[in-house]
């Protein structure tokens, strides 16, 4: 039997009542769009991660684009992430109008280096986006710190790192705002597109609700020009129907992500995620080194594991930004780690016997 990356229709097929349930209201009430589902969905995704304020939008990229464009980034302004991450995060700096400035990671946990960000503040830094990649949290005190130190806003991109914590505190909570993804592969995925930004500011959630509305709250009356960027009711009631399980799956990936460490931290050539001290992963990717990365993807796929690489090219040496004109030793961690990261299958409902034979087949590898 094959082991998947992910398996959508397992997790669908142990929910489905409540699914089908959550679909046919939508459809019964006539609530596409906007509405009770909508609005409850953002109450209830607050509550989940600790925080006041819910704007849903379309995706999580919007979300970072709404969250820029509310914090009033301008021409001329430097907004600072990292390296490693989904091009998402750095290609709303440049639609939100500012100017992209990448730092390296840390070497270990994938994250951003603080130091690295201290050290590319310029008189025309405004914020910095860190991301919790793979579900990991990034260094947040130190990053606080060093927005304390210099004013900037941070926005923290948790695509990735539903119900993840730091030191005890949920992410998501720490900068002005952060941004989540329900893409259907996510920790807590719709069936379709659909995305939040968060906030404990009252002021900023109203700018943001209004940015992603057309510009106003009240129809017909436009105080600024928005976007479209609407979560609609039928991906609102799915989000819903899965909240109450997420907590479970969470302890699941974490539960599966122990069985890949027990399996595969004693094989040579092998790094299994390194999780810094008081970081509560999410697990929304099992990713590891290794050396020889390519061959031994093909040998788990050849074998019917499949694999994922998460993401084979850094930010800064994309085409997308060639003109940055970025070369290797700037970032010598996300550089090195693009060609040796492999991302192995990772899912709440994987079994024990799916990852024995993923876990047998990295130790016959040679
Ligand atoms: C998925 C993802 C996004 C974008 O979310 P979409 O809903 O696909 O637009 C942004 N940042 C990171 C780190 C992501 O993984």
């Amino acid at each position: 039997m094959p082991v998947p990356f992910a398996d959508l229709q397992l997790q669908y097929q142990t929910i489905k009542s409540e699914i089908d349930g959550a679909i046919a209201s939508v459809i019964r009430d006539n609530a596409f769009i906007r509405g009770s589902y909508v609005d409850a969905f953002e109450r209830e995704f607050a509550a989940a991660v600790d925080v006041k304020h819910c704007v849903s939008c379309a995706n999580g990229t919007d979300a970072l684009y709404l969250a820029m464009a509310a914090l009033k980034v301008k021409p001329g302004d430097e907004v600072i992430t990292t390296a490693h991450s989904w091009i998402s995060t750095s290609a709303m700096i440049t639609h939100a109008g500012a100017t992209v400035v990448f730092c390296d990671t840390d070497g270990s946990t994938f994250t951003i280096n603080p130091a690295a960000i201290e050290a590319a503040i310029t008189p025309r830094t405004v914020g910095i986006i860190p991301v919790h990649l793979y579900g990991q949290p990034a260094d947040m005190d130190a990053i606080m710190t060093i927005s304390s130190k210099y004013k900037l806003w941070v926005i923290e991109d948790c695509a990735q790192a539903h119900l993840a914590r730091y030191k005890g505190q949920q992410v998501g909570t720490f900068g002005a705002a952060a941004t989540y993804s329900f893409y259907p592969g996510k920790n807590l995925g719709a069936m379709g597109d659909a995305g939040a930004v968060v906030t404990n500011d009252a002021a900023l959630a109203e700018h943001m609700t209004m940015l992603a509305r057309h510009g106003g709250l009240v129809k017909h009356q436009h105080h600024i020009e928005g976007i479209n960027s609407r979560l609609d009711g039928m991906q609102a009631a799915i989000l819903s129907a899965k909240l109450p399980h997420l907590a479970q799956w969470t302890k699941a990936r974490q539960d599966a992500a122990k069985a890949y460490d027990a399996g595969l931290n004693q094989v040579e050539d092998v790094i299994v995620p390194q999780v810094a001290p008081d970081r509560a992963h999410v697990y929304h990717l099992y990713t590891i080194k290794h050396p020889r990365r390519d061959a031994l993807a093909a040998h788990l796929n050849a074998n019917g594991v499949q694999t994922a690489i998460n993401y084979p090219t850094a930010l800064p040496f994309l085409a997308a930004y060639a003109r940055l004109g970025h070369c290797p030793e700037q970032f010598p961690n996300a550089f090195g780690d693009q060609g040796q990261i492999l991302s192995l299958p990772m899912f709440a409902e994987i079994t024990p016997d799916q990852q024995r034979m993923v876990i047998d087949l990295v130790c016959q590898f040679d």
